[in-house]
């Protein structure tokens, strides 16, 4: 059972998130307008095609990584010894692949958004460790809080400095704090002239935290007193690891990413001069929520590479193997297994280019659609990259030198699955994207009843009711009205049109449904993690036909001889309409609370019977596991020595 504290605790960690959260919405986002009810087939069709200039500027590039991967990156080697070469790094600075995201004015290569996924998408398709250096740096470390909320100073002070190879990492996460970052323990203490602050803590799995030079750390500062009540504070530092006090505790290692530079470090009474802030002082979280609402695009623009990449190894086996008198790609079972992990990939790579395309036009907001991408991405990813594995039977599961040693084509599915796997842990655990997407898809009603329900002292109750009344009034009814089937989808078959139109459709029953279910539960609806969950995916599946849909048309007018596209995109929709109808029967019909009861007889320890049979705890040499924990040294005091500010 909760405690009290934990209540509090979780209490206070809600309002510092809500704080923190963006709630202005300068652009339309489509997954946003969906939940309302509102498709908006404006925003993703016509299908928005990268430029022929700008995509010149990515083969151009593209073709020389491919030259550097070669000559330089083994990822077979790195698996192996755990070692990521050190003349790779120099190359890719060289070529100035840590600046690809920085503006030419600051020394990077300004490629646009679509461009520096294309490269993670092919860089991802050969070595995972590789990505996990340079989209550390770029996607979420100094550049990328720099250049929404970096003053012009910082910008020139350490932009060029990062785009030349300055690596640099972003630490939020503490041994205590993974997904909830506002009950950190480390803290910052302003000096009493103002001019610096203490910074002392320990950031655990910071990638690229061992060897980088600038980071990107959040840390508690004085709270803030408002109406009488204590507001925690969190703050944005970067900071130098060569100032005094900065030490790498430990190196981390995974299951896979064996090349990832990762490590536990701790902050000893690091003086940080006050101009190193960034944004503000108490913006901190605001500014980590910010970028990795915006930097989570690198993780499945990596995945989709990986995914485009095994489509060879599965064409090659499943038409080559042959068992039972026919290839086994003509077994149903296998079939079913490599057909929906085309139309998967395909999917991702549709929903990908369409949120890339509206970060680099800046004419729709991404958040939604980031956290959408990522967590379709990591999951039918790794279902996709699983099927694959069982297609390719035992050669699947054995390691590529093995197969080569013996003569046999290689397959790396088995590392590829190792080392991606963790993408649907880290940048927002899938749970967590379910949880922010849950929170945009109810925004309008919690900020329309939620007053309603816990008013605040001094709100006038009728005036609460009434604006809760005037909206629902005229948006309710709409709800039930035919949608347009005026979306200019002409060209489109009849089979894309009619999944079009069930798109259009759902979108309006899932913004009554999500309402009719606020109604039912009220603000507890906030505990139903489950049902909430199916509405996300409802509308995670919506965007993605819809992408599908619009990349098709694309496509099949570009080649009007070759109705592929065509038959992935029917693919897609006709499964995810499956998920989706199961995701609405299962709001209305389900089991959640059994879920909920057997989960809390295990953490009562009431299932213990059940450990017959078993090694009872730990081997022997890990029993004293403890007396390697990281106590905090006695700290330096830095406050003496000058910060190179
Ligand atoms: C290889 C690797 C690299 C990393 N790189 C970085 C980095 O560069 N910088 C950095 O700051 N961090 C980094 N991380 C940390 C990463 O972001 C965290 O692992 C992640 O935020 C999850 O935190 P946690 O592991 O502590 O899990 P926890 O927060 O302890 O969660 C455990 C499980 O519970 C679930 N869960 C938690 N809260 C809820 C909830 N409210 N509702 C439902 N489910 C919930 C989670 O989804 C997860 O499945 C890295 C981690 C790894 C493994």
């Amino acid at each position: 059972m909760a405690t009290k504290e934990d209540l509090k605790a979780k209490d206070a960690a809600m309002e510092l998130a809500e704080e923190a959260r963006e709630t202005e919405w300068k652009f339309p986002s489509f997954t946003a307008e969906m939940f309302r009810g509102n498709f908006r087939w404006d925003l993703l069709h016509p299908y928005p095609a990268q430029s022929e200039e700008d995509k010149k500027i990515g083969d151009e590039l593209i073709a020389k990584i491919k030259d550097l991967l070669d000559k330089y990156v083994d990822p077979v080697e790195i698996d192996k010894t755990g070692v990521y070469p050190k003349e790779a790094l120099e190359k890719m600075k060289e070529m100035g692949l840590f600046g690809m995201k920085i503006k030419p004015e600051y020394g990077g290569l300004g490629l646009s958004v679509t461009n520096y996924a294309r490269v993670l998408s092919f860089i991802g398709s050969y070595c995972q460790s590789t990505i996990t250096w340079l989209s550390a740096h770029q996607s979420i470390g100094v550049p990328e809080p720099l250049r929404t909320f970096g003053t012009e100073e910082q910008k020139k002070k350490y932009l060029p400095r990062v785009a030349k190879g300055e690596i640099s990492a972003f630490a939020l996460t503490e041994p205590e704090v993974g997904s909830d970052p506002a009950q950190m323990k480390t803290t910052a203490t302003p000096s009493p002239d103002g001019s610096y602050y203490l910074l002392n803590g320990v950031k655990l799995w910071t990638t690229n935290g061992p060897d980088a030079d600038v980071i990107v750390v959040m840390a508690k500062t004085p709270p803030k007193i408002k109406n009488g009540r204590e507001i925690p504070q969190i703050t944005a530092f970067i900071v130098e690891t060569n100032w005094p006090g900065v030490e790498v505790v430990t190196r981390c290692k995974f299951m896979g990413l064996k090349g990832l530079s990762n490590g536990m470090l701790r902050f000893n009474n690091v003086k940080v001069p006050t101009e190193n802030i960034i944004g503000k002082p108490g913006m901190g979280l605001k500014i980590a929520l910010t970028t990795l609402n915006t930097g989570r695009l690198g993780v499945p623009s990596a995945g989709v590479g990986a995914a485009k990449r095994f489509l060879e190894d599965a064409e090659w086996w499943a038409k080559n193997r042959v068992q039972w008198g026919r290839p086994i790609g003509q077994h149903q079972e296998i079939a079913k297994k490599i057909a929906n992990f085309t139309a998967n990939t395909f999917a991702t790579q549709a929903m990908v280019f369409i949120t890339c395309s509206f970060a680099d036009k800046k004419n729709a907001d991404i958040r939604l659609e980031a956290a959408a991408a990522k967590y379709f991405a990591t999951e039918f990813g790794w279902q996709g990259m699983d099927d694959l594995l069982q297609t390719l039977g035992g050669r699947g599961y054995e390691m590529a030198d093995s197969l080569y040693n013996r003569g046999e084509r290689p397959f790396f599915v088995e590392r590829f699955m190792r080392d991606s796997r963790v993408g649907r842990i880290f940048e927002g655990s899938s749970e967590i994207m379910h949880l922010i997407m849950a929170r945009e898809a109810l925004d309008t009603h919690f900020s329309l009843v939620m007053p309603i329900m816990k008013p605040q002292k001094g709100q006038s109750m009728v005036k609460l009711i009434w604006n809760a009344l005037k909206f629902y009034i005229k948006w309710y009814p709409k709800l039930w009205l035919p949608s347009s089937t005026n979306f200019n989808v002409k060209k489109l078959n009849s089979t894309n049109r009619d999944h079009l139109k069930y798109t259009a459709k759902t979108c309006k029953r899932l913004a009554r449904s999500i309402f009719h279910t606020m109604a039912k539960y009220g603000p507890k609806l906030e505990n139903e993690q489950l049902i909430l969950g199916n509405y996300v995916d409802i509308g995670v599946d919506l965007f993605v036909m819809a992408s599908c849909l619009s990349y098709a048309e694309y496509l099949m007018n570009k080649n009007p001889n070759d109705d592929s596209p065509q038959d992935l995109a029917d693919l897609f929709c006709k499964n995810a309409r499956q998920r989706i109808e199961n995701n609405f029967k299962a709001v209305k019909k389900n089991h959640n609370y059994m879920y909920r009861k057997v989960g809390d007889k295990l953490l009562e320890g009431k299932y213990r019977w059940l450990e017959f049979d078993v090694y009872e705890g730990l081997p022997p040499k890990y029993r004293d596991y403890e007396k390697n924990l990281p106590i905090p040294a006695e700290a330096p005091d830095n406050s003496k020595t000058e910060a190179k500010a």
